[in-house]
């Protein structure tokens, strides 16, 4: 086929874990559809979106997976994790304990998917600056032991949420193209 055909190719599976209430589905919902729900039920999660994105002149699709709630019962099940390439790993800066639990949820991933799975840590609600309880210093030095990639981000106020996706995506992309 041409070219351009083959362009299109490219799908990429990325999930969104991390403890409940810490912005994944708003992430997603900003990323997405430029939307933002104040007061978010766990019900506005949908089963993945898929997101076109232009990566060096190459359309690429990022299948975006949400979780519908079943983080706060830690029942994510495997099936979540099964093909996914790319991970956003959230919490959210103004309750340390979802920082805490970064650790569990790094292990999850490992168990269920592939060891390369390409993975960004992601502070969100960077605009709670006068809650914050875990510095950016903290999330850098966490990142760097674990390899992960690193970013601060508010779904409420939009900064660096295309930046998340984009940073996973481009290097899925490299790796793989
Ligand atoms: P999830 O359980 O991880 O999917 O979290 P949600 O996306 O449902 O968000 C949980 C709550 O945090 C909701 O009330 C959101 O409005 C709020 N929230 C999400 N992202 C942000 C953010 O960047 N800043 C602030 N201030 N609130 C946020
Ligand atoms: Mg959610």
């Amino acid at each position: 086929c041409t070219e351009e055909e083959q362009s299109e190719d490219y799908l990429f599976k990325v999930v969104l874990i991390g403890d409940s209430a810490v912005g994944k589905s708003n992430l997603l919902a900003r990323f997405a559809r430029d939307e933002f729900y104040p007061n978010s039920k766990s019900t506005i999660g949908v089963e993945f979106q898929t997101q076109k994105m232009d990566i060096n002149g190459k359309e690429v699709k990022a299948q975006i997976w949400d979780t519908a709630g079943q983080e706060r019962f830690r029942a994510v099940t495997s099936a979540y994790y099964r093909g996914a390439v790319g991970a956003l790993l959230v919490y959210d800066i103004s309750r340390r304990q979802t920082f805490d639990d970064i650790g569990r949820w790094l292990n999850e991933l490992h168990t269920h998917s592939d060891m390369n799975v390409v993975t960004i840590l992601v502070g969100n609600k960077s605009d709670l600056k006068d809650l914050r309880e875990v510095s950016t210093a903290e999330g850098k030095a966490l990142a760097e032991a674990q390899g992960l990639f690193f970013i601060e981000t508010s779904a409420l106020d939009s900064s660096n949420v295309a930046a998340a996706f984009q940073t996973v995506v481009i290097e899925i992309y490299n790796i793989l193209s």
